[in-house]
Parts: C-alpha cells; structure tokens; sequence
C-alpha cells in the first residue's frame, strides 16, 4: 500500500498534451537521498518506501500502485527561439491526492526515453539531480513557492556525457508541471478545442475562482502573471538566479521549476549570470522581472483566441493585463525589500532607501546575504561595516528611517531575521558536497549541507562554515546543464 492514492486529471487532457511512457528499469536502483518529511506531508509510508522496494519505485523499475505512466507534451522558446519538446527524459506517475486534500505530481527525472526524447537518452546525471535536490529543498526553506525533490536513487548505470557520470533519477513533487509551454503546443497546433481543454483544466488545478469571471481566460492570465511577479521578487530578494528561464521552464502554478544551472549569487552584482550556456547574458540577475513580463507575453500569445472572438480586443486585453506586471512585480519586490529593511510601516521613499543598500553593494562587492545578515545581527552592524564611509552613509540614512517606525528594537531584529536568510546554499559548498557524494560516494558533505539549509532563518545557530562566500581565490562560478 505504502500510502499511493494516485489520480490522474492530467490524463484527462486531450491527447495532444502527452503520450504513454513507462519507465526503463535501471540496473541496480539505490537512494542517495530520501526526503522522509516530504514522504511524510504526502500521505506516504516512510517505513515502506525507505527500503530496496522504494527504491525500486524511484529508480523507475516497479510503478507504485495506481500509476499510470506518460511524458507531457509542450513547447517553448528556448532563448528566445521557438521549439516543440515535451518530457524527454522525464515521466509523470501521477498526481498523489495529500492528507489535506491537496492535489501534487509525483514526476521521475532521468526515467528513460519517451516518445518526446529526440536524440537525448532520457537519462539524468547523479550531480545535477542533486544539485536539484538541494536547491529546490533549500528554496522550500526560505519560503518560496518551488517543487520539492522526494528522492535522488542512483542507477547502477553509466550516462555518457562530456564524460563519463554516473546515472540516477530524481522524484519530483510539484503542484504541476502546466507552463507556459503547456499553452504555446495547444496554440502551436491551432486547436482551438485542445486550447479551450487546457484553459478549463488550468483554471480547475490552479484559480477554480477564475471560472466566474466575465472573461475566465483573462482572469486565468491575471493571476498567473501575479504569482509569477510574487515568485520572481522572492528570488530577486535572495539573490536567486534560475539560470534557464525558457517558457517551457515557467510553471503556472507560481513555483520554482526546472532546476538546472542556477545558482545565488554571493557578492551583489545585477550582471551575474552562471550559466556556461547563457553567453549573452538573457538570464542575468538584473534580467528574471523582464523575462518573466516576456515569457508572459508568449503565453498571453497563446491565450489571444481565449480573450475575444474579435483579435483587437483580445489584443488591448493582453496588452493591458501585461502592463501590471511591472507594477505587480515592484510591489512584491518593495514588500518583501521593506521586511528585509525591518519596516513595518511604508513610506514613500522606502525603494530610494533600498535601492541606495544595492548600489553600495555593488559598488563594494558586497556580499549579498551577509549584508543583510549584518543588518539583522540583534547588537546592531557590526563596526568594521560601519568604518566603511559608504556604508556609514547609507546606514545613518536608515537609522533615520527606523527612528520613524513604532516597533521597538527587539521587534524589528525579530521581522528582519525572520526576512533575510542567514545562509543560503553557497556555490563552493553546493559544489564540494556534490563532488564528494557523485565521485567519492561520501554523502556526509550532502547530508550536513541539507541539514544546515533545513533552517535558513535560524540566526542564533548557523555555522559559520555555511555563511562564507567562496575566497577571493576561487574563479568565477559557472553551472552546466542538468543534462
Ligand atoms: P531542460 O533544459 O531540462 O528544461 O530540458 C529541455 C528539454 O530537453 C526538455 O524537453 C527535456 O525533456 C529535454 N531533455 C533534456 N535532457 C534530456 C535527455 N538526456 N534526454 C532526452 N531529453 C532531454
Ligand atoms: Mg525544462
């Protein structure tokens, strides 16, 4: 039994949006990581699935009870350029229905070829599945909305790619995975049916309260595009940077998908970008809130039909409810930058005070997580900081602020650590850890890792070896597909 209660909406779809696809069974399936408190929240039976059989399960060689295998279809804009793709290498078992209520994906990464594949070999590699693993469970701990990795099982089997690595597959857990994607192959194909299905579906898994509006379509958009504003503010706000914001990576449901060579950045600079494949840059820092506003665009694209039967004014429509999102997009942003500035209140000026913190970060390469930590530290900013003129300067301007605010001392230190994580997953240590568990088999750098990221925002506790940013000496960082 082990708690499946798998059901299976998705599969309702019309044909167009996915296609049967089994696992391939991998040689000898072993976990590397098992998430027990995920299992847990999910309705599943930790004792049962922590053995050979669950990871018989996770590997892709028995289905869990109820599964019924398929690789979604959708397509994308791949930096900028449109494509067809659909899961190559990934394959949905089914939606496990929580104790709450809450209805979830349960996805294997790296299951095998399915009929959307191309010439990949549907296989992922052990690092990268824990580099997925690691970052999503640390999002999930900083409170942003992201998909959630069960387990990471190892294959037993070799995956060529620039080398030799070795081969595993990660269970992914997600609200779902409809994208933007999702809608630009219903669109792509011209089937105003299939379109139609795809935005009932959606409104039904996601905004059930859009189904009442005037125009469903138009409200479905609203609020994707909300979320969307909200979740790219949450990763301005920690120096988060995805990496891969291709449509087909952009969930609807407003979390954090596709983890492949993102990274946080440690000294601030709106220019950073980690990805060995993004040389122009389009996924810098300084670029994810206009990227978004353009992937939103694609799928307002794909919507038009949807928003009026007359193009001119489904087009005013899309134009007007995209115009919002740089709005949407600054009001997250200025929420969550004054929780992070221990402002309780707003005033006017509040961005001009945060924006003035960025531009001397920048100017000083500062680091971006430990100054705010430093902002944050219950005795006040440490004096070396202050020694800083620069700094000084901006830190009077603040005091000035804060002496306008109601809230006591104690209260604003409480708000302020309860909004800036005191560590984050550090490139050097993401690295070491990955390295020591996918070439050396040594998972005791993982585990200690996982478990420091478990509780971002416990100041009074966080080692120091988990707050430092790599030395001076270390080169710039690059991340590589999760391929
Ligand atoms: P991603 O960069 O992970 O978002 O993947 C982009 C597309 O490439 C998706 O359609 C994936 O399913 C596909 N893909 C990535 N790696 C592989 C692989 N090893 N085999 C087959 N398809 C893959
Ligand atoms: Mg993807």
């Amino acid at each position: 039994m082990s708690g499946w209660r798998l059901e299976h909406s998705y599969a309702g779809l019309p044909a167009l949006f996915h296609s049967p696809a089994a696992p391939t069974p991998v040689r000898d399936p072993q976990f590397v990581v098992f998430n027990p408190a995920l299992a847990v929240s999910l309705g599943l039976d930790v004792a049962a699935l922590d053995t050979p059989d669950g990871a018989a399960i996770f590997g892709g060689n028995t289905l869990p009870e109820g599964a019924r295998p398929l690789a979604q279809a959708y397509a994308g804009h791949q930096f900028g350029h449109f494509t067809g793709l659909g899961d190559g290498r990934a394959i949905l078992l089914g939606e496990q229905v929580t104790p709450d209520g809450t209805r979830v994906d349960v996805q294997l990464k790296g299951a095998g070829q399915t009929p959307y594949s191309r010439r990949g070999d549907g296989r992922a590699a052990l690092g990268p599945m824990l580099r997925e693993l690691v970052i999503s469970e640390a999002m999930y701990a900083l409170g942003i909305p992201t998909s959630r990795s069960l387990a990471v099982v190892s294959t037993g089997e070799p995956v060529q790619r620039e080398r030799v690595l070795p081969g595993a597959v990660l269970t992914r857990v997600a609200a779902s995975h409809l994208r933007v994607g999702t809608f630009e192959w219903a669109a792509a194909h011209r089937d105003p049916a299939a379109l139609a299905a795809l935005v009932d579906y959606t409104i039904r898994r996601h905004d059930p309260a859009a189904a009442a509006a005037p125009v469903p379509a138009l409200a479905l958009f609203e609020a994707i595009a909300d979320r969307q504003a909200a979740l790219i503010a949450r990763w301005q706000l920690v120096g988060f940077i995805h990496g891969v914001m291709n449509t087909d990576n952009m969930a609807l449901s407003g979390e954090t998908i596709d983890y492949g060579p993102c990274a946080f950045m440690d000294s601030y600079d709106p220019e950073t970008v980690f990805s060995s494949i993004d040389s122009q840059g389009r996924y810098a820092y300084a670029n994810q809130p206009p990227i978004a506003q353009w992937n939103l665009a694609r799928l307002a694209e794909a919507l038009l039909p949807m928003f009026d039967q007359d193009q001119a004014v489904a087009i005013d429509r899309a134009h007007a409810a995209l115009e919002q999102f740089t709005a949407r997009f600054r009001h997250h942003w200025l929420t969550g930058m004054r929780g992070k500035l221990g402002l309780a209140t707003a005033e006017d000026d509040d961005a001009t005070l945060a924006t003035a913190l960025l531009a001397w970060m920048r100017e000083a390469r500062a680091d971006f997580t430990n100054t705010f930590r430093a902002l944050s530290a219950a005795g006040g900013v440490d004096a070396a900081l202050l020694r800083d003129s620069g700094f000084a300067a901006w830190h009077a301007a603040w005091q000035a602020r804060l002496a306008r605010e109601a809230s006591g001392t104690d209260d604003r230190v409480a708000r302020m650590q309860r909004h800036n994580p005191a560590l984050i997953p550090r490139n050097h240590l993401v690295e070491d850890a990955l390295t020591a568990a996918a070439e050396h088999g040594d998972l005791a750098p993982l585990e200690r890792l996982l478990a420091a990221l478990a509780t971002p925002f416990d100041h009074a506790r966080v080692p120091a070896a988990f707050t430092e940013p790599a030395g001076p000496a270390a080169p710039p960082y690059r991340t590589f597909c999760g391929t």
